[in-house]
């Protein structure tokens, strides 16, 4: 058990006016963190992302999809303890109102794996639906979050196609290095026969520069060849190698727990408050269609006596006053 930790008004201030902008109209959008290239930063990225929107008071939740189980761990929870867990929600086992955990952090919850977990792969692939999976475990308690946040394996197995089927949108965190965009394909490619047929709607939300170095001339360039690929879908905020950030996870803490003033706690309220951004924007209302024009009336609708005749008397303009003088008919 462990206690719960209410962030200071002052570490709530840095972003809530972000949070302010979007009330309950964008309720419970599921974010996958997805990559499959191994160690890109996608934990990290979950658990921190998590933390940073629950601490804009902004209801959360953390679903760990992967059995290797390090969001579950890095939230401070003891690995394959015997608990609900995300291998019961799949398998149908346990109801995802029941699998839900408090965290540290207040408004973030968590749904922890099991190394269990594994076997899902192997025990769904005979199973009818077995991509809903996810998708139809978590529809009872969408409305309950603003986010939802499912942490991914390095793999595009089934445990990831049941996060891609059950989000709205996909948040692919990607390391500057050579061939960036080469190591990416493979999931776009996944990414776009999802859309064809087991979620239409799927979406990138973004794509967000991880481990990042600034001042390197191969960040750099890597950064604007993916600006070039990815246009406005590249995040703003990038993520820089941070020892914060690595040490974090081994004591059950978000950053912003551990060190709230560290740069890798501050990159992830700036991704926070961009993805809550998105999401204002989305709660804008659409522009006002411009007025129905007004019908004509038929001409035999018109009264005569109601029809006034006015002599028009229009003075000729400039060039036609001239042409008119040199007997011109064009
Ligand atoms: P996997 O594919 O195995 O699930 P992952 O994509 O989830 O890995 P992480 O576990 O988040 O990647 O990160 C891999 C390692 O890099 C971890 O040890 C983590 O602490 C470290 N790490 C991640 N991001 C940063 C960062 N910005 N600065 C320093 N270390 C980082
Ligand atoms: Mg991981």
């Amino acid at each position: 058990m462990h206690s719960r930790l209410r962030l200071s008004p002052a570490r709530r201030l840095a972003y809530s006016e972000v949070a302010s902008r979007f009330s309950a109209f964008d309720m419970g959008r599921v974010i996958a963190v997805a990559n499959q290239k191994g160690g890109v930063g996608k934990t990290t990225t979950a658990i921190n992302l998590a933390a940073s929107l629950a601490a804009a008071e902004v209801p959360a939740l953390l679903v760990d999809c992967d059995p290797q189980s390090n969001s579950t761990s890095g939230l401070g929870f003891s690995r394959n303890a015997d608990r609900p867990n995300t291998y019961d929600l799949i398998m149908g086992a346990v109801a995802a109102a029941d699998a839900l955990q408090p965290t540290a952090v207040e408004t973030l919850w968590a749904i922890p794996a099991h190394k269990n977990l594994i076997g899902a792969n192997i025990e769904l692939v005979a199973t009818e639906g077995r991509e809903y999976r996810l998708r139809d475990a978590i529809a009872p308690i969408r409305d309950r979050f603003q986010f939802i946040v499912l942490d991914c394996p390095p793999a595009l197995d089934l445990l990831t196609l049941n996060a891609l089927v059950a989000a709205d949108s996909v948040l692919i965190p990607m390391q500057a290095e050579y061939f960036a965009l080469e190591g990416v394909s493979e999931l776009l490619d996944t990414m776009e026969r999802i859309r064809q047929s087991l979620n239409p709607g799927l979406e990138i939300e973004g794509v967000v520069l991880t481990m990042f170095d600034e001042r390197t001339n191969l960040a750099q360039q890597v950064a604007g060849e993916l600006r070039n690929f990815f246009g406005e879908k590249l995040c703003g905020a990038t993520i820089p190698r941070n020892v914060r950030l690595a040490e974090a996870p081994s004591h059950g803490k978000p950053a912003l727990l551990y060190d709230v003033r560290s740069k890798g706690a501050e990159s992830y309220i700036r991704l926070a408050k961009e993805l809550m951004d998105h999401a204002a924007r989305r709660c804008e209302p659409e522009p006002e269609p411009s007025p129905e024009p007004v019908p004509r009336p038929e001409p035999a609708d018109i009264q005569p006596t109601r029809v006034t005749t006015v002599e028009l008397q229009v003075e000729p303009s400039e060039p036609a006053a001239v042409a008119a003088e040199h007997g011109s008919s064009n």
